[in-house]
């Protein structure tokens, strides 16, 4: 790996955790679960939107600004070198929680939209050419679709889209019919924000790669929900945001495999991406700062870090098991709630309950939801596809994380009964 900053990941951190899970727990951790929405506590079901940080993260925040803050990778004093070592240590526990091979493929980006468009522009620019392929699946949220049509605008490259059933399983058949020898990216979301879909995403890099193609997986809600192997899913890519795994807003990562990332020109260019600069020529720094111009968002990547240490600290195998128990209870819960259809029954799922009520919009269901102190998404949760395929405008959409309890279920069908009294 020419020109890499090679740092080998030895262990993994502990991933399942070493005491029970007690959500109780947990919501004690997270201070605006004690809000009141109009006099009612708060029942927070928009984590796929975002989820709320817990008081290590903030703490982490606050830390940083009180006693730790510079600039990094610049200055020789005291501060700079504690904040460039808490930023590096920050790359290392992302890369062993996702399971990279070496830390310099993690590269720090603004969140999923941005990963993802680095490597259409980077990758995607330099090696894909008229005539080529790039498959997507039709349950994408949009940033996982508009970087790759303007790519296919920009190079006459040509975009193919996997279906997927009623009940939103990717019709694998028709993705195998799509793989030929033009296929030059496959580029799909783990777990779908919009119906909870897992995708089978080792069958589909194995097929990829089986044809010469490479892989993207947008991981924006998967690495919230289960463990990340990214040795084990053998993807090429992979994109996800720190947001949506309790950490800040503003800061993502792009894994990528160090071969890829060694041969792709930078995304943006300035300092801190270059070993030298003169007005002839500049060349440019090793992995992973070549994908990092400017100043970085330092706090956002020590609080990703520290997000990252609780997520470990829960074990992710056990916020997993807890996250699956609640989706089934609350999918057997809202089933009693008449006029109300589910959307999204695939064999595998996670986090996210999608559906819609003949009573009411989705956004009128919301709106009363929310004077219950309940808050979920309505829209069309940037899938328009995915709405399409269904024939809706929005859905109405509860997703869950580690802090979610059988009360918050209870609360939401309880409003739920209250729309259909409402709009009786
Ligand atoms: N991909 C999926 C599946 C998402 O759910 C989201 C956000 O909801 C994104 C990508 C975009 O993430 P971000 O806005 O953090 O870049």
């Amino acid at each position: 790996m020419s020109g890499s900053t090679a740092v080998k990941i030895d262990a993994r951190p502990c991933r399942q955790s070493c005491q029970a899970f007690s959500v109780e727990h947990i919501r004690k951790d997270f201070p605006i679960l004690n809000t009141l929405v109009r006099g009612k506590p708060l029942v927070y079901l928009d984590n796929a939107a975002t989820t709320q940080k817990p008081q290590a993260v903030i703490d982490a925040i606050n830390h940083y600004y009180t006693a730790q803050n510079a600039n990094v990778h610049r200055g020789v004093h005291h501060l700079s070198q504690v904040a460039t070592c808490l930023y590096d240590d920050a790359r290392q526990k992302i890369a062993a929680f996702l399971n990279a091979t070496v830390e310099c493929e993690i590269i720090f980006t603004r969140g999923t939209t941005e990963s993802i468009n680095l490597v259409a522009q980077s990758y995607g620019r330099q090696t894909i050419h008229e005539g080529d392929e790039i498959i997507i699946s039709g349950m994408e949220h949009h940033s996982n679709i508009v970087p790759w049509q303007i790519l296919c605008q920009q190079t006459g490259a040509k975009l193919r889209v996997i279906p997927f059933d009623d009940d939103g399983n990717l019709i694998m058949d028709e993705f195998d019919r799509m793989l030929n020898p033009r296929t030059k990216m496959v580029a799909v979301v783990h777990v779908s924000n919009a119906l909870g879909t897992v995708n089978p995403i080792q069958e589909i890099t194995a097929k990829a790669h089986a044809v010469g193609a490479r892989v993207l997986v947008d991981g924006a809600q998967s690495t919230p929900h289960t463990a990340i192997d990214l040795k084990a899913l053998d993807c090429d890519f992979f994109a996800c945001s720190g947001h949506k795994m309790y950490g800040p807003t503003g800061i993502g990562i792009l894994y990528g495999r160090a071969e890829l990332l060694d041969a792709m020109p930078p995304y943006q260019s300035g300092g801190d991406m270059i070993l030298s600069v003169t007005f002839d020529k500049t060349i440019y720094g090793r992995l992973p700062s070549k994908f990092e111009a400017g100043t970085p968002h330092i706090e956002g990547a020590i609080a990703l870090g520290a997000a990252v240490d609780y997520l470990n600290a829960a074990g992710m195998e056990t916020i997993h098991r807890h996250e699956q128990d609640l989706l089934q209870y609350a999918t057997d819960a809202v089933e009693t709630v008449p006029g109300l259809h589910i959307m999204g029954r695939a064999r595998e799922k996670a986090g996210v309950l999608a559906f819609t009520m003949d009573a009411a919009h989705p956004h009128d269901v919301g709106q009363i939801l929310d004077e219950e102190g309940v808050a979920v998404r309505a829209g069309h949760h940037c899938a328009q596809p995915v709405m399409q395929r269904f024939g809706v405008p929005a859905t109405t959409r509860a997703s869950f994380g580690m802090y979610n309890n059988r009360n918050d279920v209870d609360a939401l069908v309880a409003a739920l009964h209250k729309v259909n009294k409402v709009f009786a």
